[in-house]
């Protein structure tokens, strides 16, 4: 639990925000939404639309993987405008890869209500107001792009100041969710008025220093007023309650193939992939077995060709996956895609991953 008391925080910490401002100046990462601290010091902000981009993109993914998606949006839509009027179907198409299809969606829905306001919302309020934007989101946009005095925390920022403060959960999922709050109101206290590149200092310090299993504390701007690192055992901090096993579904995925072309079905646009082409499937469920035959869309020869598995937010799926080359198209619902085509036809790695399998 806590181990330092709120109102400490600003002298035990008082050169934090400084050091940590000093050691960005210097090793800031250079990435394609961000302006650099030099830039950043002589007034300029960076563009909002590319933030707000960002940090959705960012969300659950590490930065190499989500940069080339976003350069290729910001090349496909360079505004937030053209993101509104974009179809649906080609933003699923290539959001594709970045998992959590329900984001895309948002930020759709969201890309739609920016374009019809006269600017984008430069306070926290109005930006809570936006489709699939919460208050990590806001707090990352708005001292990014806005310089508010606020500061987002995710869960490297939540391991980062754990171990400043050490502050850690008590190995209950009560405890967590307690020091997780007190976490968020602490760094507040610290925020300087550069804050957008002490929201970004934090991250870089997350992503690269002050990382989960091996912190690089001689190399680290926090090193001296770190407590955890006084202690001695950086590593063990957060203490998180620990994860439940994941249940396993299992299920069986079609692929008809005629003429060189897969058959692929677009998911309703609610729930689990929605919007997204999928291969043919049963349903996906616990503990039950599956007849080929009775789950298969259309009598065929399907031959078992493997198992593709996918961990998702709160299962792991085992879809035992069958191929039926069939001579004629049958007369059932969906999208024919030449093969050498279909990775690119916007599936979900899921769906990429039965397909490899042919
Ligand atoms: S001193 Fe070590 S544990 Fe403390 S913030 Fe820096 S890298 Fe993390």
């Amino acid at each position: 639990m806590v181990n330092a008391n709120s109102s400490s925080v600003k002298s035990d910490f008082k050169n934090a925000s400084q050091d940590l401002l000093y050691w960005y100046d210097k090793m800031a990462r250079r990435l394609p939404w961000r302006l650099s601290p030099d830039n950043r010091k002589k007034g300029e902000l960076p563009d909002p639309y590319h933030v707000w981009l960002s940090e959705i993109m960012l969300q659950q993914t590490t930065v190499p993987h989500a940069t080339p998606y976003f350069l290729k949006f910001l090349d496909l839509w360079p505004t937030v405008q053209d993101l509104a009027a974009a179809e649906n179907e080609d933003v699923m198409r290539e959001w594709a890869g970045l998992g959590y299809y329900a984001r895309a969606r948002n930020l759709h829905k969201c890309a739609k209500v920016l374009a019809g306001l006269d600017k984008f919302p430069n306070t926290i309020e109005e930006l809570l107001k936006l489709p699939g934007v919460g208050p990590y989101t806001s707090a990352a946009v708005g001292s990014i792009a806005f310089d508010l005095p606020v500061a987002p925390v995710d869960g490297n920022i939540e391991r980062v100041i754990s171990r400043l403060m050490t502050i850690s959960g008590d190995g209950s999922a009560a405890g967590w969710a307690e020091d997780k709050k007190e976490i968020t109101a602490r760094v507040q206290e610290l925020v300087p008025a550069r804050s957008g590149d002490f929201a970004q200092a934090m991250m870089d310090l997350g992503a690269t220093v002050c990382t989960p299993k091996t912190p690089n504390c001689m190399i680290c701007p926090w090193v001296e007023s770190c407590l955890a690192k006084k202690e001695g055992n950086p590593e063990d901090y957060p203490a998180k309650p620990k994860r439940k096993p994941q249940p396993i579904r299992k299920g069986l995925a079609f692929l008809a193939i005629c003429d060189g072309q897969v058959l692929l079905q677009r998911r309703p646009d609610s729930g689990l992939l929605g919007g997204m082409l999928m291969p043919l499937s049963s349903d996906w469920a616990e503990g039950r077995e599956y007849v080929v035959l009775e789950e298969a869309p259309i009598g065929a020869d399907w031959k078992h060709v493997g198992q593709a598995r996918h961990v998702f937010t709160h299962f792991a799926l085992h879809w035992d996956v069958y191929v039926a080359n069939l001579e004629q198209k049958p007369d059932l619902e969906g999208e024919w895609i030449k093969l050498e085509y279909a990775m690119e036809a916007g599936i979900p790695t899921v769906g990429k991953k039965a397909l490899k399998l042919v």
